[in-house]
């Protein structure tokens, strides 16, 4: 039965309230993405990642054939290749072998035969371990971290770091020693060296299997899987047949990239290049299997889902993934909740598009919801996955909140949202954490064109139009300010961007739709204050399935750029102070990933005369993410104080962005925390730097 919202809501509270998981995972989470920055200072991202990116979508073109390759290759050697559809047909084919490999290496009667195991996303898919148990097999995790989560009875929380979520206070408590990293290694050291020897059958997964030569590569640190895999008699490796590729050249592009993506490690201190079992020819150059090493070695090979999931053109590049880990590491909601909310057994934002396929929608469906589309994780994505996307795809067939339900249901009724904002309004500033909507909306007191001067359109997005109507006024004024006719179809609404967000292609269509009607008759360029929903007209609608608006596209500008090209033209329309104010410059995820604005809002306040400043940010999101704060408001909440927080570390009173939703949220946290800073749009601020001249009475 699929877990219910509101037990799904008490987990995700409960781990916003844990301090020792929140401390565990902000402190892991910071330092792995350091490490991994600093592992690509001197090996380009940009090109490695093209390179892996063109080599993968090549091999997943040619994955029956690379695997008919790496069977043939394999078992010329001695290996056995066994194919499995889905997860119960690859239990059964690794308890039966585990089973025989216990009757011809039993240690005697009634002892339990040992199986240790390398840390396998694989394993943990098709639910592994509890099957072995249940056939009287003791299986160990050879893992330090997989093994405390073996120990705690809890599952990894993180693909490549499954105990992420744990301090080593935890770690101590689950060994039963000191709480100090010698100590905690020193009795896992101990405790597992006898298992390695007892073991009749080591289990792996594999990095890659490399079809040109049947071998699997096995990508570690900690030296755990050279004697899993080694001394006990039977070798098993189980892996999805994504991992397959064609060459070594194909094998070192990707070692290249995981290694630094995953851990920031040129190089890790183990790659197994494993190609059948054991053998010699040093007696009489006669050839012998099974030396020190296994006489056996067996590669499962799963499908589970795979196979629709490479013919389906949205999914089929998760099928690319490397599964470094990066992803994860990038993403503010993960960090916040941790990849046991944040997922299901595979977590993180490829466990979001994985989940469906391997175990079932309504596994990840609310954890799905916690996605605020930053698109940090593709950002950071070696073979770049469109994962923000590929989350969005499985949201809209997802369940949503009544409370999600409402608030779109509204949205898309214009007049009534209309009559319930005006009436809540003065209201809205009383909820802590919420949005404070204005008294007079920008709708009421926009300028009416009067035939002077280029046409210009205002789209002020509904976001400003009701929380920050002063960006919209600044972008009128600013406007007029260098000649131009300004008008406002006061028939717009929103751009659909919201509905699209929660999931809600239809409701996305109409709005998208009512929009582009509304500006059918309007003149001169289209220029909105709202980053995030010019990306939403002119990138995303035609995503949604509105192709309404695609005339108006060519007209639509980012007030960010069409400003910025202004005041480059005409300095002369801004005065600078002697003394420049220090304004820190937050980075709204669709301006910055999707619009590639970095440099322009910079140097657009710089010309305005002000110095800006950086924001030492740890989440790369303020946490506003459309209905995201609305349906978890504790976890948005989450990632606009670690805003907040950094904001305060730069000693600026002023911050600016050019997205109303980023600004409206973190001044909304800044009033709850009683955090004394100016929020303001780029355009108010540019606005306030006006050379003053008449200002036409309304
Ligand atoms: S888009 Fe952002 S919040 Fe969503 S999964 Fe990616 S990194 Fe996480
Ligand atoms: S989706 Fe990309 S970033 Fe995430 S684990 Fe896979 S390869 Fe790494």
């Amino acid at each position: 039965m699929p877990e219910s919202r509101l037990h799904f809501a008490g987990r995700v509270r409960q781990a916003l309230n844990d301090e020792n998981l929140q401390r565990a995972l902000t402190s892991a989470m910071t330092g792995i993405r350091g490490r991994r920055d600093a592992g690509f200072a001197d090996f380009d991202f940009t090109k490695g990642r093209e390179d892996l990116k063109q080599r993968r979508r090549a091999n997943l073109d040619r994955l029956p054939e690379l695997a008919r390759q790496f069977a043939e290759r394999l078992e010329a050697v001695g290996g056995q290749v066994h194919f499995a559809a889905d997860a119960a047909e690859a239990r059964d084919i690794i308890g039966q072998l585990c089973w025989n490999a216990a009757a011809e290496h039993a240690r005697g009667a009634g002892v339990r035969p040992v199986v240790t195991k390398v840390k396998s996303m694989a394993a943990e898919e098709i639910e592994l371990n509890p099957y072995l148990e249940s056939l009287g097999i003791e299986v160990v995790e050879t893992d330090l971290g997989e093994r405390m989560v073996q120990l705690t009875g809890t599952r990894p929380s993180h693909i490549i770091a499954p105990a992420i979520h744990l301090t080593k206070e935890d770690a101590a408590r689950v060994f039963g020693t000191e709480p100090t990293v010698e100590a905690i290694q020193h009795h896992a050291r101990l405790s597992l060296r006898q298992k390695f020897i007892e073991a009749v059958v080591g289990i792996s997964g594999a990095n890659m299997a490399i079809a040109e030569s049947g071998t699997v590569v096995l990508v570690t640190n900690e030296g755990n899987a050279d004697l899993t895999v080694t001394l006990p008699p039977v070798h098993i490796a189980l892996f999805g047949m994504d991992k397959l590729v064609g060459s070594y050249e194909d094998a070192i592009a990707q070692l290249r990239m995981l290694t630094r993506s995953g851990t920031g490690q040129r190089i890790t201190s183990y790659v197994n290049w494993i190609t059948g079992p054991s053998r010699s020819a040093d007696i009489e150059q006669s050839l012998t299997i099974g030396v020190h090493g296994p006489g056996e070695m067996h590669c499962v090979i799963l499908d589970n889902g795979r196979e629709r999931m490479r013919d389906d053109p949205l999914f089929r590049e998760a099928l690319t993934c490397i599964r470094c880990g990066a992803c994860s590491n990038a993403c503010p909601s993960f960090m916040a909740v941790g990849g046991h909310q944040f997922g299901h057994i595979y977590n993180g934002p490829i466990g979001l598009v994985l989940t469906p396929f391997h175990h079932g929608l309504s596994q990840a469906d609310l954890p799905n919801t916690l996605c605020t589309q930053c698109n940090a994780c593709q950002e950071a994505c070696p073979v770049d996955i469109p994962l923000p996307r590929q989350i969005l795809e499985h949201r809209r067939h997802g369940r949503k909140s009544l409370r999600k339900r409402a608030l779109l249901g509204l949205w898309e009724r214009p007049a009534l949202a209309d009559r319930v904002l005006r009436a809540g309004a003065p209201l809205s500033g009383a909820i802590p954490g919420a949005p404070k909507l204005a008294g007079r909306p920008y709708s009421d007191r926009a300028r009416q064109t009067r035939g002077l001067g280029d046409p210009l359109t205002i789209f002020a997005s509904c976001m400003a139009d009701r929380a920050l109507p002063e960006a919209a006024v600044a972008l009128e004024r600013i406007a007029v300010a260098a000649g131009f006719d300004v008008g406002f179809p006061k028939a717009q609404w929103c751009c659909g961007l919201m509905a699209a967000n929660a999931g809600d292609f239809e409701g996305a269509c109409k709005l998208n739709t009512s929009l582009a009607a509304s500006l059918r008759d309007s003149k001169g360029a289209i220029v909105t204050p709202s980053a995030s929903c010019f990306g939403a007209f002119t990138i995303d609608a035609g995503d949604w399935g509105a192709r309404a608006g695609s005339d108006l596209v060519p007209r639509f500008r980012d007030s960010t750029r069409f400003v910025l090209e202004l005041l480059e033209q005409r300095p002369e329309l801004v005065r600078r102070p002697a003394e420049r104010p220090r304004v820190a410059y937050h980075d709204s995820c669709q301006s910055l990933r999707q619009l590639g604005l970095s440099r322009e809002p910079r140097r657009l306040l710089e010309l305005a005369g002000y110095e800006v400043v950086e924001i030492p940010d740890i989440a790369k999101c303020c946490g506003f993410g459309g209905t995201f704060s609305f349906e978890w408001p504790g976890a948005a909440a989450r990632l606009a104080q670690w805003k907040l927080d950094a904001i305060g570390k730069t000693g600026c009173g002023l911050v600016a962005s050019d997205n109303p939703g980023c600004l409206v949220h973190i001044a909304a946290n800044a009033r709850a925390r009683r955090q004394k800073v100016r929020i303001a749009h780029v355009l108010e601020l540019v606005a306030e730097r006006l050379e003053p001249r008449p200002v036409p009475a309304r």
